[in-house]
């Protein structure tokens, strides 16, 4: 890892530098709100954003997807490539950076996604610092820093960016088209001010430590009927959620009946038919069992496996839901006793 100083005045340099190889992608603004979109231009860039809509996670594991296709006709099955674009994402929050850490550890790990694999090996990332919003949580969950999984993060110093690089290509993206200078002692000054800023600007954050044992102890308790008898099944909290990686599998058949293709879709552990089965059987047909067995499996199914929790805390779920369940609430009725 090496420092640089990069002046905000020169981001534009680098968008454009690395526009003539790759498609750039980056927060900009919609409406009132945030997403990651495609920049065509370097002012569409918003880099202070509170949180996007949707996580970049959409451009690895994407929302709809063919897998393959069939052909009845002559009985063949073609497997379809990875329709990749070579990309660089701009202006990913720790969170988001975090996140993608965890969803590789399951399409890159016992069994390769070759999907989801093609496009994380041809996308770079170009992280930046955030402040945190009253929906954020990644103080609790450790996930509003980060020390891996992008080529260059950018720390807002206000007229700069404290540029921290861990790749080569990150590297090059600096030499070849952006012009920076070295780090002086009043930059640093600065990085360690805005980091204590950063800090101070958070909610206090429930106590999560006790967490896997109060989940095992309280499977059966009440609360979970009574957070469960308002979810309306939605799954709005899945689709904006950075970790959530289910999916759906479907065969499509053409209208005359020649062929097909599977498709891939996302899903969610909240609706009604997720755990439903052949012969109508329903595992978690009660929306109480749907909603506990969401928090079960971020904040300790994953983590029995894999050693973290599945939830960076990034609040898009606290702001998607249109009944208040979100973690602080869950995390809150565990630790407190009861709703
Ligand atoms: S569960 Fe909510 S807070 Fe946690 S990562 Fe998903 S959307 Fe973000
Ligand atoms: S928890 Fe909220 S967002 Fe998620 S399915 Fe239930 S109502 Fe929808």
């Amino acid at each position: 890892m090496f420092f640089r100083i990069l002046h905000k005045g020169n981001v534009g340099d680098l968008v454009t530098g690395l526009a003539a190889t790759r498609e750039i992608v980056g927060p900009k603004a919609k409406g009132e709100d945030f997403v990651f979109g495609e920049i065509t231009d370097p002012s569409e860039l918003v880099l202070d954003y509170p949180t996007t809509i949707l996580p970049p996670k959409k451009y690895f594991l994407l929302p709809k997807e063919n897998l393959m296709h069939y052909d009845t006709k002559n009985s063949g099955v073609s497997q379809d490539a990875p329709n990749v674009t070579p990309r660089v994402i701009f202006g990913v929050h720790p969170c988001d950076i975090n996140s993608l850490l965890l969803v590789d550890k399951v399409f890159l790990g016992d069994f390769v996604d070759p999907y989801y694999k093609a496009r994380r090996d041809n996308t770079l990332i170009i992280g930046v610092s955030c402040m945190p919003t009253p929906s954020c949580m990644c103080n609790a969950f450790g996930t509003g820093e980060v020390n891996q999984g992008f080529d260059l993060f950018l720390t807002d110093l206000g007229d700069r960016y404290f540029v921290s690089c861990s790749s080569v290509e990150g590297a090059d993206m600096l030499d070849k088209f952006v012009e920076t200078r070295e780090v002086e002692p009043q930059d640093m000054k600065a990085f360690q001010e805005r980091t204590k800023a950063w800090e101070e600007a958070f909610t206090p954050a429930p106590d999560i430590t006790q967490l896997p044992l109060l989940f095992d102890a309280k499977y059966n308790d009440p609360l979970w009927e009574e957070i469960g008898d308002d979810c309306l099944s939605c799954g709005a909290c899945s689709a904006v959620c950075p970790t959530c990686y289910c999916f759906d599998v479907n065969d499509r058949q053409d209208a005359d009946g020649q062929g097909g293709n599977r498709v891939r879709t996302w899903d969610s552990c909240c609706f009604s038919s997720f755990a439903e089965v052949a012969q109508g059987h329903n595992f978690r047909a009660q929306k109480a069992a749907r909603v506990r067995y969401r928090f079960y499996h971020k904040q300790w199914g994953y983590l029995s496996k894999f050693g973290k929790v599945l939830c960076v805390g990034c609040g898009r779920c606290t702001k998607a839901c249109k009944v208040n369940i979100n973690p602080r609430r869950v995390i809150e009725a565990l630790v407190k006793g009861g709703e």
